[in-house]
């Protein structure tokens, strides 16, 4: 089980993130997952909800996506690895259904925070309390 580590460093992720935005909560974060990973979605959604307890992310809602693998070959083919789907298979060898060369893996492993939405603390955001002291304070 790495789920837990996932979680841990996509927390990590979410807090820094969240930081730079200068908010003090996170009211949602999606994670991609790619297919090729055999990560367990609802594993990773389970731990980050046990860690984020006491960090901004404690109220925020998790969300998944799940990211369909991807392999390219030299020789120009690309597509939807098959091996994916054999039992156990981590798919060490994937094979052009083209020439039957080697062909890479280019997405699908992916195992990251794709985005976080924290409150909106722009100042332009805020209008009323500004305006409504300039208001009361101009000279009529
Ligand atoms: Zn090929």
């Amino acid at each position: 089980m790495h789920e837990i580590s996932i979680a841990n460093g996509i927390l990590s992720r979410a807090v820094d993130a969240a930081n730079e935005h200068g908010a003090d909560r996170i009211d949602a974060l999606t994670i991609e997952i790619g297919r090729a990973t055999h990560v367990n979605p609802e594993q990773v959604v389970f731990c980050l909800e046990a860690i984020a307890d006491s960090t901004p992310a404690a109220e925020a809602t998790i969300r998944t996506e799940t990211i369909q693998p991807r392999a390219e070959c030299d020789c120009g083919w690309e597509g939807t690895p098959e091996s994916l789907d054999l039992p156990g298979g981590f798919a060490p060898n994937i094979r052009c259904p083209d020439c039957g060369q080697r062909a890479d893996l280019v997405r699908g492993r992916e195992c990251r925070l794709a985005s976080i939405e924290v409150p909106d603390a722009s100042p332009e955001d805020k209008p009323p309390a500004r305006r409504a002291d300039e208001v009361r304070g101009s000279p009529s």
